[in-house]
């Protein structure tokens, strides 16, 4: 069956994700309003600003829907902003962001620094065939710490860019921008299954 997957359209790549997805033959939705998750097989939360995309989910009340669609088989993957967003734990929190809390992982933004914060490097990525990937980081995180039930996909200077756990995904790079599809295939096929 046609896979339906939701793209948060709050703020951020969102367009450039539902093309990646479309091109794999997939559904996909603009997802604006909470009740927009409903029968969503998974949902793409994109780069951007998290703070800003944080603050759309609380007057849009878009937080406790996530969780829930989540614990009843919603895949979500998270890139950059949205490897944030779904972080259990956020390190050097603003005091007033709020994550979604669904994957364990410990992700520090803008982790690269002022200078080096956008640029592109060429990563080796678990399960995708084909050579190196080519990562696409513009004022990137970085995944810090991971639990014990996390596989991590990806890294770059010794930090974790990519990871994976059950039904949660999280890139701190931009696989949307690049035109290249493996990530999203990995997405479509393994993490968001049959
Ligand atoms: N630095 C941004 C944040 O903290 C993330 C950047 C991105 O998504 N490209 O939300």
């Amino acid at each position: 069956m046609t896979k339906r997957i939701g793209v948060l359209a709050l703020q951020g790549a969102f367009r450039e994700h539902m093309i990646s997805v479309e091109a794999l033959g997939a559904t996909t939705v603009a997802v604006r309003l909470p009740e927009q998750l409903e029968g969503l097989d998974g949902l793409i939360i994109p780069g951007g600003e998290s703070t800003a995309i944080g603050k759309l989910m609380t007057t849009y009340r878009f937080y406790e829907p996530i969780i829930h669609r989540h614990a009843v088989g919603m895949a979500v993957w998270g890139t950059c902003a949205g490897a944030i967003l779904i972080a259990r734990e956020i390190a050097d929190c603003l005091v007033d962001q709020r994550s979604l809390e669904l994957m364990d992982i410990n992700v520090r933004r803008n982790a690269y620094g002022r200078q080096a914060a956008s640029f592109e490097a060429d990563l080796d990525v678990a399960h995708i065939a084909g050579g190196d990937f080519r990562g696409v980081f513009i004022r990137a995180p970085w995944i810090e710490s991971v639990g014990e039930g996390v596989e991590v996909l990806a890294r770059h200077g010794g930090h974790i860019a990519a990871a994976r756990q059950g039904r949660l995904m999280a890139t701190t790079f931009h696989p949307e921008l690049t035109g290249d599809p493996r990530i999203h295939r990995l997405f479509l096929e393994e993490i968001v299954g049959e």
